[in-house]
């Protein structure tokens, strides 16, 4: 783990709780009090009806890709040995959406698809961060 030299999240106070939670390996996020949806990225107001009125609740953890691509570019040093890998747009069965990466596929990354079944899978890339990404159900 110290040699992990990709970049890393610099929580905070806002999006503290979420990292807080993905650290836990409990997955949270933003439900607003006022009109009931839940929110992704973590920010101080529902970018729906603009309440401040957020509640940090546990999600399922599963969800479907709602688009994805594959790199094949090693644009970024810190990401050139990983290619191919999977940069996918998950939908949570609790409705909001992550930018995460797809996992458990890079044998065969042909065969993901848009609206295939996922669930998240924590990495501990340092003592500190852990990162939620996702593998096929
Ligand atoms: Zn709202």
């Amino acid at each position: 783990m110290p040699d992990y030299t990709k970049p890393l999240p610099t929580p905070d106070p806002v999006t503290k709780p979420f990292w807080d939670s993905v650290k836990a390996h409990a997955l949270q996020l933003q439900k607003c009090a006022n009109c009931g949806r839940f929110i992704f990225y973590p920010r101080a107001v529902c970018p729906h009806c603009f309440s401040r009125d957020l509640n940090w609740t546990r999600v399922s953890g599963r969800g479907k890709i709602y688009g994805f691509t594959i790199s094949h570019q090693k644009v970024i040093a810190a990401f050139a040995n990983d290619v191919p890998y999977t940069i996918a747009l998950v939908e949570l069965e609790e409705g909001a959406r992550l930018l995460t990466n797809i996992v458990d596929v890079e044998a065969d990354p042909a065969k993901i698809r848009v609206g295939m079944n996922v669930v998240v899978q924590y990495d501990d890339v340092t003592e500190a961060v852990t990162l939620p990404k996702f593998k096929p159900l």
